[in-house]
């Protein structure tokens, strides 16, 4: 993700023409957000700026994994069977959510299971009674839970059917009534078992499943739920409770909810430009109270029994995607695009069809997974995602590994460089900058810079070498003609991007239109690269777009014969090889950090970061 937001009070023509600016803002850490250190310094104020993105990392660990994949068609993909059914109950929520909490409960009202034992780790054993009397069992993990909120669970491998389950909680009528969504995949695997379990939702497992749900309705009416234990709660974390409204507030500690999870004492998290969409009510799908922040690293507290790589005092960073590290997409190195990770997959699928990997702190549609600007966090599929780090190097040093620095770098790596290549940035927010330092690590001869403010260009040129061009004093095609003697770039990368902002695309659409196409005749990013780039050269795309694009010119690239790459972060993938970079000195990415604060001080870091960003917008 980039760090482009639609601010709604900026809708003014100057707006699109600074659409650059967008992407502006100063990177800020939250440091040290222990229980001890209250309050930070508000140090340096240059204003670098800063953009987010995701990344998979790639672990040797896995690699040797044997174990069968559990989940081609989990959580995520259009295979399998989907049902999708809600129902409203006139009870008030944290009864609904306790009764369901306790999956054994369960079969009281679903037809065809027989019995669900929970054991302590968040794993349980499922049995279901087939047609014929014939049982199906099969294990099952908890792959998220947020209190009053969601449930998430799928099948473990080995199971004789592939099944994956989410139930979202949302409180309705002054919280008086509960509205339950069940969503709910399987797909038996071939042969008799297969057979049995698709006979057992019958031909229409919608109604099933709907049948299942009025059950539950007359359940609810025997009053037959309980209050749900509380969890203790006193961490300290910022959370989101609603447009521009920030907070740091005291909420449960997190727990192991998977035997693969892990618990990290957050040392260092960073607001991110994309944190301010959330901020700014463009993200749909948040829920009072979420857990914000996917940039974070610290000390392993906590370890799920069956997590043999992390150990407690492990030091760790978090790839802002998490990944499980076994389904086809992970094992392609594919991490961004884990087919498991995501229990609300379908959100996701309603727009894009599939769904991409699961988020820290970036909504109901990427997971709910609670973020890192906290205390503490879970990290799921701890296995596999957090990267150990040497006590030689600072957090400062290794925190960006979680996000920008890897989403730079994939972004160079996505053009091809050769010796003596010429490569063109757009955009010089904190991918950019990474972007324009992977390129020469990659054997470019010359970077590129455009932007529009002088300080994101200073810092391109004096930190990355790199030679820079304002787009408001020069006329870029023509410039960037003139210094390849006429050829253009070898590689284009796009670092700006346009993010989804609204709750449908068609919302997004209508903006951008009047926005970015029809409300002014200035190029933007992505066709300027498109056009600048020489002939069967590369436009690599690190900007994120959520939807669909007016006047985007693939004539032009067609003619030129161009390759276009793009996609969120391999997170897992790079991880490793930038940290070796960075012990090797080839770089530090601390260069990037603005301004350092407390965690209690997030919510007025928000405010100016956001008032910030659009002052920057309107300046000229
Ligand atoms: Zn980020
Ligand atoms: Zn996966």
């Amino acid at each position: 993700m980039d760090a482009h937001p639609t601010h709604d009070r900026t809708t003014s023509l100057s707006d699109a023409e600074n659409w650059f600016a967008l992407g502006s803002g100063a990177l800020l850490l939250l440091v040290g957000a222990s229980r001890r250190s209250a309050v930070g310094a508000l140090v340096a104020a240059s204003s670098a700026p800063l953009l987010y993105r995701g990344i998979t990392g790639h672990w040797p660990h896995t690699n040797g994994e044997t174990q069968r994949d559990t989940t081609k068609t989990a959580l995520g993909g259009a295979r399998g069977v989907h049902v999708r059914e809600s129902i409203r109950l006139e009870v008030p929520l944290a009864e609904v959510y306790g009764f369901w909490r306790r999956l054994e409960n369960l079969p009281q009202f679903m037809a065809h299971l027989d019995g669900v034992t929970e054991s302590s780790d968040g794993q349980s054993h499922w049995v279901a009674i087939g047609p014929a009397g014939l049982a199906v069992e099969w294990d099952a993990e908890i792959i998220n839970e947020i209190e009053n909120k969601l449930i998430a669970w799928r099948s473990l491998p080995g199971s004789d059917v592939v099944t994956a389950g989410s139930i979202n909680f949302d409180a309705a009528r002054g919280g008086r009534s509960t509205e339950v969504r069940v969503h709910l995949q399987y797909a038996p695997r071939a042969g008799k078992a297969g057979a049995l379990i698709a006979s057992l939702f019958g031909r229409e497992p919608s109604q099933t499943i709907r049948e299942d749900l009025r059950r539950f309705n007359s359940c609810s009416k025997r009053a037959r739920f309980r209050k749900p234990r509380k969890r203790r709660s006193h961490m300290r974390a910022v959370c989101w409770e609603g447009k521009e409204k920030i907070k740091v507030e005291t909420v449960p500690d997190p727990v192991i909810l998977n035997p693969r999870d892990a618990i990290v004492k957050v040392t260092v998290t960073a607001i991110c430009g994309s944190d301010l969409h959330i901020y700014d009510g463009y993200i749909p799908t948040m829920q009072k109270g979420d857990v914000l922040g996917h940039e974070f690293m610290g000390e392993v507290v906590e370890v799920g029994k069956d997590n043999t790589r992390l150990r407690v005092g492990d030091r760790v960073v978090v790839p802002f995607t998490i990944a499980c590290g076994r389904c086809y997409f992970c094992k392609e190195q594919l991490w961004s695009l884990c087919d498991n990770s995501n229990p609300n997959a379908w959100m996701a699928e309603k727009l894009y069809g599939y769904s991409a990997s699961g988020l820290f702190g970036y909504s109901y549609m990427y997971g709910g997974y609670p973020g890192g600007q906290a205390e503490y966090a879970r990290v799921p599929f701890a296995d596999v995602g957090p990267l150990k780090v040497p006590g030689t190097l600072t957090d400062e040093q290794v925190l960006f590994l979680s996000d920008i620095f890897p989403t730079g770098y994939m972004a160079a790596e996505n053009c091809q460089i050769k010796q003596g290549d010429t490569v063109a940035v757009w955009g010089c927010g904190p991918v950019g900058q990474f972007a324009i330092k992977s390129a020469y690590l990659l054997g470019a001869e010359r970077v590129i810079a455009i932007d529009r403010f002088a300080e994101r260009l200073e810092l391109a040129s004096s930190q990355g070498g790199a030679d820079t061009l304002n787009y408001e004093d020069v006329d870029v095609l023509d410039a960037l003609r003139h210094m390849t003697g006429g050829q253009g770039p070898d590689a284009c990368i796009d670092a700006v991007g346009l993010e989804a902002h609204g709750t449908t695309l068609d919302a997004w659409y209508d903006r951008a239109k009047t926005t970015m196409f029809l409300a002014t005749d200035r190029p933007h990013a992505l066709r300027q690269a498109i056009s600048a780039c020489r002939k069967g050269g590369t436009v690599s795309i690190p900007g994120v777009y959520g939807g669909w694009l007016d006047k985007f010119p693939l004539g032009v690239a067609f003619a030129k014969g161009l390759t276009l790459k793009m996609g969120q972060t391999h997170m897992h993938k790079y991880m490793p090889l930038l940290l070796e970079r960075i012990e090797r000195g080839e770089i530090d990415p601390s260069f990037i950090i603005t301004h350092r604060i407390g965690l209690e001080d997030a919510p007025e870091m928000y405010r100016t970061f956001a008032t910030k960003m659009t002052r920057a917008s309107r300046s000229s």
